[in-house]
């Protein structure tokens, strides 16, 4: 093992949030989980990497429901000296003609390979609030927490005397650290362009976001203004990423190697990202989970040794009934079909599909054969997300014995949901779902996918057998067209094969958990999306270190 760590490429990963542990309250969603996973698949499988992030300190909205049934987003301030070490170390970055202290705290609490934490909130600091909440603004707030990410995190990492081969941005977020490699280099003397290309070499990036509004851009006059550019001239970016500013292009064009996260999401991002000349190449290497994080050892022990999977899932259902009753006071039935539903509210996960024809599914919902659970946080500044989770809240006030509304989705919740549902439903817009982890959770702790085939379960669906693909992969131009066509294919294989198979084929159900688990646990594992990281971008330019 230790060989593994000298031999093999060392690297840096930078990222805006990591979702390590419940506790730690230093993420949003799916990026932050991929994150989080990924430390601990390092750890655990001891890769020489390390972890550049931020101490948030309000983190990202604790969202709960009003009595009018309403969302609304509360913060806090959290304190989490209790996990972290004191580095010593101290960086500045000048922001908007300011110097601003970053403190740098280490993080190895949760079975994580180390992470390093900058915190602006330091007593002196006149911008103490650039480390406060987590995705809070879009503009100049976001370019100085991308400031620190990026250039600060380089900084400690020099501070601290890490020596490593590859930055790893996930996500355009942590483009900065590019700029950073490249101002240091050309204060040795090299010229932009001969900076340019010696830092592609040394940096490689993940793309997540499969629609073009969701990649963030800013215009160039306002990087100059913020000092994010470390004295290069407005025509050097542009060349970099036009004007306004594209952040996933100009990550695109300073690494070497860029990967999407799924094989599907690998032909939309080339696709859409194909008229950047200069781009990177994009791999896809699909998402994997840490098992030992989402995985109830005991189902994967049953499905191996061809034991009975129905006990040990009902024990998993049971906690999640109880816990529902603890936070809802709703008592659902554990002998009835329960359907889990947890996604940011956003249109284009449909979040409501299922209710998108009541005369159909009100009879299964007002006799309690069909239960649904939903969670999901809308971002605090999206009214049309935070409609779509009231319009779920209204839902559970008018079924209220099947349709239940967790409030504030949060890792303990998709841990229980994804261990404790019977089926785990997903039905996006395709092809706008990146890789969709939470399936994965699903189907290696037994929970049938009924999903789209969008993100990752193109690569795992066979339908029938291992869980159910909704439809068959249409695509139209037309939003209308495609939503009324993937309802009549949600209701059909619900009512006509879900439905039917839980209550009539016990044993079928049984064979089809089994066959969720065995075909998954592997393939979908981080671990063996960190040997592709390692095989597909880590050493892909030279095979060991520089
Ligand atoms: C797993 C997880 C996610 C990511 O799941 P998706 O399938 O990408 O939606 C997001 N948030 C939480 C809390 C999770 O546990």
């Amino acid at each position: 093992m230790t060989d593994k760590k000298n031999t093999l490429p060392r690297v840096a990963y930078f990222c805006m949030e990591y979702g390590l542990d419940n506790r730690f309250k230093a993420y949003a969603g799916g990026l932050g989980i991929l994150a989080g996973d990924y430390m601990k698949g390092a750890k655990e499988f001891d890769y020489p990497i390390v972890g550049i992030g931020i101490k948030w300190k309000q983190g990202y909205t604790d969202q709960l429901i009003g009595a009018d049934g309403k969302p609304y987003d509360t913060y806090h301030n959290y304190q989490y000296d209790d996990f972290m070490e004191d580095t010593g170390v101290s960086v500045n970055v000048t922001i908007r003609g300011r110097n601003v202290q970053c403190k740098v705290w280490k993080l190895e609490a949760f079975d994580n390979a180390p992470l390093y934490l900058l915190d602006t909130d330091v007593p002196g600091n006149e911008d103490a609030w650039i480390t406060g909440q987590l995705y809070g603004w879009f503009g100049e707030e976001r370019i100085a927490q991308e400031m620190v990410l990026g250039i600060g995190g380089v900084r400690a990492l020099r501070a601290l005397g890490i020596d490593l081969d590859v930055y790893h941005f996930n996500e355009g977020h942590a483009l900065f650290a590019g700029f950073e490699l490249m101002r240091e280099k050309m204060e040795d003397g090299m010229t932009f362009e001969e900076a340019w290309a010696a830092s592609r070499e040394q940096i490689v990036f993940t793309t997540h976001t499969p629609v073009v509004q969701g990649n963030e851009s800013h215009p160039v006059d306002r990087l100059l203004y913020m000092g994010a550019n470390l004295g290069m001239k407005p025509s050097q970016l542009r060349r970099l990423a036009g004007d306004p500013f594209n952040m996933t292009v100009g990550a695109l064009r300073l690494s070497r190697k860029s990967n999407a996260v799924a094989k599907l999401h690998g032909k939309t991002a080339n696709e859409m990202w194909k008229h950047i000349h200069g781009r990177s190449e994009i791999e896809a290497i699909t998402n994997g989970i840490h098992l030992g994080t989402w995985v109830d050892s005991a189902m994967i022990e049953a499905a191996e040794h061809g034991k009975d999977l129905w006990e040990p899932h009902q024990k998993n259902k049971r906690a999640l009934i109880q816990f529902i009753k603890e936070k809802n006071g709703v008592q659902l039935d554990e002998n009835k079909l329960l359907i889990g539903f947890a996604r940011r509210s956003v249109p284009y996960k449909r979040s409501d599909l299922i209710f998108s024809k009541p005369e159909v599914i009100a009879p299964f919902l007002k006799e309690g054969k069909i239960q649904v659970v939903f969670s999901g946080r809308a971002h605090p500044l999206d009214d049309r997300g935070k409609e779509i989770a009231a319009n779920l809240v209204a839902m559970s006030r008018k079924y209220p014995k099947a349709v239940v509304f967790l409030e504030n989705y949060d890792m303990e919740i998709g841990a229980h949901l994804t261990r404790g549902s019977d089926v785990w439903l997903n039905n996006p817009r395709r092809p706008k779902e990146a890789s969709g982890t939470s399936g994965m959770k699903a189907s290696m702790n037994g929970v049938l996918n009924l999903s789209i085939l969008d993100g990752w379960w193109p690569e795992a669906c066979k339908h029938g057998v291992n869980g159910w693909q909704i439809g068959d992969a249409f695509e139209s131009k037309d939003e209308t067209v495609q939503d009324t066509h993937d309802r009549e294919a949600l209701y059909q294989v619900l009512l006509e094969q879900v439905v039917p198979t839980y209550y009539g084929q016990p044993a079928k159900w049984k064979e089809m958990m089994k066959a969720s688990i065995l075909t998954t646990k592997d393939e979908f594992s981080v671990k063996r999306m960190l040997e592709e990281y390692y095989e597909l971008l880590y050493k892909s330019m030279f095979g060991g270190r520089v």
